[in-house]
């Protein structure tokens, strides 16, 4: 009796695990760093969607190294993923062992940055980055009066990291609205470093672009005011803002500057809060996650994976089908209600 009891026990048991329980597989992925809360996030996010659709994931964080990075998905291979989501450090140094993970049939579903160079890249999904850039720029113009014909401006351009695909798009969507005043002269780069073979970050390094706004303050404007910055993500805008601080600007004397960003990072948003950063571009990782965990699942059921761009992203040797989510641009007016009204922070952790 004890035993059949046990059974019926066992077996209502088996029928209450929920759909997700049954093991679909072992998904990697492999995400480029800790250093930012962008990525952590990201991470989390995978792991949480992939969960609930009944897969395993085996989550890496390679710390901006790529030898790093290749290791911890060629060891992802060896413990048999059926699926690979990878968001690159480099996005040219992948392609070798992309060719393996194709000869074993496994799925390759590039996160957030473009995997360059390889034919073995099935889908792509991002924030549209061209985008992205134009909300930043747009923002320093309507912060200056540009439209209204106010100027001339001091500018400073900072790019991202030079081996990430987006890095490109963010700087070409911003100077789309930004070149036509430079030609104009309403906005004056004093320095005179223009594109992204003299504005790139590499690795987007928050210290290396505080290093380079500390040399540019002290050879261009000893005397003249900077009066924007564009800045492609939260952490370089940190350290463009500690240079800033350093010469004593964000005095009523010597106000800051319009400074941009990228990711709404907690430290941006307390920033934004104090009034120091002046916007940023929120993404929401929740979105993105979601997409791609779908794209694993209908990749895997032989459904058809939904996409929304397929001209846009050429990787030097395809046109990766791809899936674009819309960033927002994020300030000191609505802050409140795009990141603490959708639950991706709650008030605490921004103040
Ligand atoms: C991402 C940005 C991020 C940057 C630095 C880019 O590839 O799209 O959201 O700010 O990397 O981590």
């Amino acid at each position: 009796m004890k035993s059949i009891l046990a059974a019926l026990a066992l077996g209502a048991l088996a029928l209450a695990q929920p759909a997700n329980a049954q093991d679909k597989g072992l998904v990697g992925v492999s995400m480029p760093t800790k250093s930012s809360a962008r990525w952590i996030a990201d991470g989390d996010n995978m792991v949480k969607s992939l969960k609930e659709k009944g897969y395993t994931v085996d989550l890496q964080y390679a710390e901006d190294d790529i030898p790093n990075q290749l290791a911890q998905v060629e060891n992802m291979m060896t413990k048999g993923v059926k699926v690979l989501v990878i968001a690159a450090i480099d996005g040219t140094t992948l392609s070798n062992a992309l060719q393996q993970a194709a000869d074993k049939g496994i799925k390759v579903i590039a996160y957030d940055r473009l995997i360059r160079n390889s034919k073995n890249v099935d889908y792509y999904a991002t924030f549209d980055n061209f985008q992205v850039g134009v909300l930043q720029a747009s923002y320093i113009e309507s912060a200056l009066g540009l439209k209204e014909g106010k100027g001339p401006f001091n500018i400073e351009l900072f790019g991202g990291s030079p081996d990430d695909n987006n890095a490109f798009f963010f700087y070409n969507g911003a100077m789309s609205v930004l070149d036509p005043y430079i030609r104009s002269g309403k906005l004056v780069v004093r320095s005179g470093q223009t594109g992204m073979d003299k504005v790139s970050t590499l690795r987007w390094d928050g210290a290396v672009a505080q290093a380079r706004m500390d040399n540019l303050l002290s050879a261009y404007y000893a005397d003249k005011r900077v009066d924007a910055v564009l800045s492609p993500y939260d952490g370089l805008s940190i350290g463009i803002l500690s240079s800033l601080k350093g010469v004593g600007y964000g005095t009523p004397k010597l106000p800051m500057p319009v400074v941009t960003g990228q990711d709404a990072e907690v430290p941006s948003i307390k920033s934004i809060l104090a009034k120091e950063q002046t916007s940023t571009v929120f993404k929401d990782t929740r979105q993105l996650a979601k997409v791609v965990a779908s794209m694993v699942d209908a990749q895997l059921s032989g459904k058809p994976v939904e996409v929304n761009d397929t001209k846009t992203y050429e990787n030097g040797v395809k046109t990766v089908p791809s899936y674009l989510l819309k960033p927002v641009s994020v300030d000191a007016s609505n802050w409140k209600e795009i990141l603490i009204g959708s639950g991706y922070y709650n008030e605490n952790q921004v103040k």
